[in-house]
């Protein structure tokens, strides 16, 4: 670690917003409970954060519904002015954020620099242009009719954020929801609330009205339940767990609300006879090892042709042995510690259960010791499984654990990618063009990535299928997730209507 470089925590802690955020005030909870952010380098407390309850989502909710009528009858163009100008701040925020991002979650600075802020910003900006460019269509009916489509806002939606990537999910959802017109009341993980509030502050620089982002930290069985429960909240949105997910559909069911999932993933990540051996080995590491391999599209089954698996090992097992742990904050590091210490014991519980069922560890399985053991860190970890069928094949380990896989051809392949109930990354490494389209064509997935993995764009649909959620962000699809349609019938010839004629 080096002590230049590596700021210490509390040098980012004076600055830090740790109240909820509601109707444009940072405010104590009604009840006055706090949860404790910890930093997950050592498990240090960073501070304590306001933890809302139900009276703080019900005036979240009033302040929202406050907002609603002058943010969604604004000029779309003038929403997207605001949302280009918080674009603009992050950009100018920069490294506060990403600091506070690496401290909060773990993530190497290196990746919240060059990845989570500027994906943040990128997001915020391409739905800013979006918020004036969303029309609707006039539809050719019968002669003397008008028909037309108006794109309307839902109304107060609700959003539950994870603890992976929170500043970037913080955007993915928020930025459509407001381009679209509708006002938010947002609960991010009760580990990692931080860049969040922070956000929203920027947000309220920006110009956005008070009442119309609302963040509520708190725990996911109370705030979170009761947003999923709330009558006066018209969507929910949330990326977490399936088995959270399913909570959230049955408690969305007294309001009959929009649900948009995104939920769990067991990525397929195939490497064919015929491939560029050493791309496929550098985007296979970085397909699982990226933020500790705690992503929904992680390619943790690392799926090989058996005439090319040995030479793949070789490259790959001293990379995955070569990548450097440590601080996140320190800027050397590439990964950094998991999220949380309940979050690793259950990483780590999977390699016993690899074991268990026959498999072989090729590489990691453990906790590092030294300056690192106080901390949440997880070495890089490669298990060889026996069957496809096993629980490593199949569950979501959800941390840097690889589960590898052999194939003898295409067809072996496509049944094993498709052998899990999760449906959401995917990608293949192959020369063949033919193979490649056909492969994207019949894999269950919401994405394929050929000859790369885990691409992600502002205007790219982004969301699974099965078990891995319905719904999608990013791009126009996100808008029309945010929206409903009416269909507008003028009768422009002034026709009588020949009904019931007298
Ligand atoms: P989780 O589903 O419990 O938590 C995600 C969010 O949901 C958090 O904000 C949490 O407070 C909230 N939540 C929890 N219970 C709730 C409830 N009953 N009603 C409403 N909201 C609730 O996820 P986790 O337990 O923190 O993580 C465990 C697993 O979740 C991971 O192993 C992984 O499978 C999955 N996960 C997936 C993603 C993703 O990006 N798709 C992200 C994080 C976690």
């Amino acid at each position: 670690m080096n002590a230049v470089m590596t700021p210490r925590a509390s040098d980012l802690t004076s600055s830090i917003r740790h109240q909820l955020f509601i109707d444009g005030q940072f405010v104590d909870a009604a009840s006055g409970e706090t949860l404790i952010s910890v930093n997950p380098h050592d498990n240090s407390p960073i501070v304590a954060v306001a933890m809302a309850g139900h009276a703080d989502i019900d005036r979240a909710v009033a302040a929202a519904r406050r907002a609603f009528p002058r943010w969604s009858r604004m000029a779309a163009a003038e929403r997207g002015r605001i949302l280009l100008k918080v674009a603009d701040l992050i950009e100018a925020h920069a490294e506060e954020l990403a600091r506070l991002e690496s401290l909060d979650t773990g993530h190497p600075l290196r990746d919240s620099r060059r990845l989570d802020v500027p994906r943040t910003a990128a997001c915020f900006r391409y739905f800013g242009g979006m918020a004036d460019k969303f029309q609707g269509d006039t539809i050719p009916v019968e002669a003397g009719f008008l028909n037309y489509t108006l794109h309307e806002p839902v109304g107060i939606v609700g959003q539950v954020v994870p603890w992976n990537f929170p500043l970037m999910f913080t955007g993915w959802k928020m930025a459509p929801a407001l381009a679209a017109g509708n006002c938010i009341v947002m609960k991010p993980a009760e580990i990692t609330p931080l860049t969040s509030l922070r956000i929203a502050e920027l947000m309220s620089i920006a110009g956005v009205p008070d009442g119309v982002v609302n963040i509520v930290p708190g725990l996911g069985a109370v705030a979170g339940q009761y947003i999923a429960e709330h009558p006066e909240i018209a969507k929910v949105s949330f990326t977490g767990s399936t088995a959270t997910g399913r909570r959230i559909v049955n408690a969305s069911a007294g309001n009959l609300k929009k649900v948009h999932l995104e939920l769990g993933g067991k990525g397929p990540n195939i490497v064919f006879d015929d491939a560029n051996l050493q791309a496929a080995v550098n985007g296979s590491a970085w397909a699982i090892f990226h933020n500790q391999g705690q992503a929904c599209i992680a390619g943790s089954r690392l799926m090989l042709h058996e005439r090319i698996a040995d030479e793949f090992l070789d490259k790959f097992l001293p990379l995955a042995r070569s990548i450097r742990l440590g601080n996140p904050l320190d800027e050397a590091t590439e990964m950094g510690p998991l999220t949380s210490s309940q979050h690793r014991d259950r990483v780590l519980d999977y390699v016993g259960i690899a074991q268990a069922e026959g498999g072989q560890l090729l590489a990691g399985g453990q906790s590092p010791g030294g300056e690192l053991a106080a901390g949440c860190y997880v070495e890089p970890t490669v298990v060889q499984a026996a069957s496809f069928k096993d629980r490593v094949a199949q569950e979501e380990v959800f941390g840097p654990f690889v589960t590898v896989l052999t194939f003898k051809s295409d067809e072996e392949a496509l049944q094993i990618a498709n052998s899990t109930d999760y449906g959401l990354g995917s990608g293949l490494w192959t020369g063949g063009l033919q193979r490649a389209h056909k492969f994207a064509r019949d894999l269950s997935a919401g994405m394929v990535w050929i000859n790369s993995y885990k691409r992600v764009n502002p205007g790219s649909p982004f969301g699974g299928v099965g078990r891995s959620g319905y719904g999608r962000e990013m791009g126009f699809e996100a808008m029309r997730e945010y929206t409903n349609v009416k269909s507008v019938w003028v009768n422009v010839d002034a026709q009588i209507p020949a009904h019931f004629e007298r």
